[in-house]
């Protein structure tokens, strides 16, 4: 990686030679080269075409982020100047301001909805340029708007390592894991085996909690909303009532991921750290959303806590998944695959049988695991009880889902 601020001067200044007061296809983006915000706004009044690219790709804004002139940046951005166009290299205006140390602009094109995944042909993002680079109010602005620190491209380094190459120590702090307390894992016994599933967008750990051996697997999935604890209590309390009576367990065995979205529950969000709702972005029926309370990601398993939900249920093929909601008091389910099972579980906890939760659920875990995978799912949604009385209103329906899978 080496930085590219030197052919970007020789390119300004090649610019500044071309004959003045010709107009040609190049006008806006020689304008912009040049910092001149007066001649660009002209331009855009005679009805210039903002994005247009030239021979190297660079539109009238990559120019003006990348030599980090803020009033021309913020002129086009307010003219809806596309902040997703690549140059010839693939740099993005917004690579272009992390790679030069331009916080003010890269915030702009942040607010204005530029990509954080952004690559640029070798791989490398936003925040890996900021990383390398050093420049810490860059590396804190695009951790801020949910950067991915663990993302690595193809044979390269991830964030983390560049910025410890920057031998900058407050960038190198930024990307130290954070501190996960362990009193926020459930109680457990010998017999209940932890194993880490993977990391949330953050960095938090994803535990993963098995219990029992044999052919039949229910899996149990809590808080895929973070604003929705409940399935965690459920869990911890179902593992510790196995574990006392493994007779239970009927010979079967029992995965549970008790807080599929920690970064949500830290922050007490529907959606991850990103904003997105992890129940619309799965690949089956997922369909683009605007950002908002089910947002979809920007395209489908765009985030960690999803790609490993799905790569586990596609490792494992449970018999019956059990995904934990609130506070709708239903037994949802899709398909027909989990319908026997869904009225059986409704009969025992008394919450109602729903075959349609009323609204479409693009990209949700139930119609991935439903229609994309063939395995039964029941979407439980519970109520505002407290742990003890709704542990004891769940129990019986979660130890036939135990036995009944398959
Ligand atoms: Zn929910």
């Amino acid at each position: 990686m080496r930085a590219h601020r030197l052919l970007a001067t020789c390119l300004a200044w090649s610019l500044l030679a071309a004959p003045a007061g010709a107009t040609g296809p190049d006008d806006l983006q020689r304008a912009a080269a040049n910092g001149d915000l007066q001649r660009v706004e002209a331009l855009l009044a005679e009805g210039a075409a903002i994005d247009t690219q030239d021979a190297r790709g660079y539109t009238a804004l990559i120019w003006a982020a990348q030599q980090g002139r803020l009033p021309l940046v913020n002129a086009l951005l307010a003219h809806h100047a596309r902040t997703d166009l690549a140059d010839a290299n693939g740099y993005t205006p917004l690579l272009w301001a992390a790679q030069q140390g331009h916080a003010a602009v890269l915030t702009a094109l942040l607010a204005a909805g530029a990509r954080l995944d952004a690559r640029e042909k070798h791989g490398y993002s936003a925040l890996d340029w900021a990383a390398r680079m050093g420049y810490l109010a860059c590396v804190q602005a695009l951790l801020a708007r949910g950067a991915d620190p663990f993302a690595r491209p193809p044979g390269g380094a991830s964030a983390d390592e560049l910025a410890r190459r920057s031998g900058q120590p407050a960038v190198v702090a930024l990307f130290a894991p954070p501190t996960i307390p362990i009193q926020t894992m459930p109680a457990t016994r010998p017999s209940t085996a932890w194993s880490l599933l993977g990391h949330s967008a953050q960095g938090r750990p994803i535990p993963i909690a098995t219990l029992g051996d044999g052919p039949r697997t229910l899996l149990l999935i809590g808080t895929i909303h973070g604003d929705e604890p409940q399935g965690e209590d459920v869990i911890a309390r179902l593992l510790k009532d196995l574990e006392a009576k493994p007779d239970l367990l009927a010979g079967n065995r029992l995965l549970a991921v008790p807080v599929a979205n920690p970064d949500g529950k830290a922050k007490r969000s529907r959606g991850n750290a990103r904003g997105v709702d992890l129940n619309r972005n799965f690949p089956m029926r997922w369909a683009p959303s605007a950002t908002g309370r089910t947002f979809g990601g920007p395209f489908p398993l765009s985030e960690p806590e999803s790609r490993l939900l799905l790569a586990l249920i596609d490792r494992e093929r449970p018999s019956l998944i059990v995904s934990f909601h609130a506070d709708m008091r239903c037994n949802n389910y899709d398909g027909p695959a989990a319908a026997t099972i869904a009225r059986e579980m409704a009969r025992r906890n008394g919450y109602k049988l729903l075959p349609d939760i009323g609204y479409p659920t693009p990209g949700s875990l139930g119609q991935q695991a439903a229609y994309g995978m063939g395995i039964p799912i029941v979407t439980l949604e519970v109520g505002h009880e407290a742990p003890a009385p709704l542990y004891a209103k769940v129990r019986d329906s979660l130890m036939l889902g135990l036995r009944a899978g398959g």
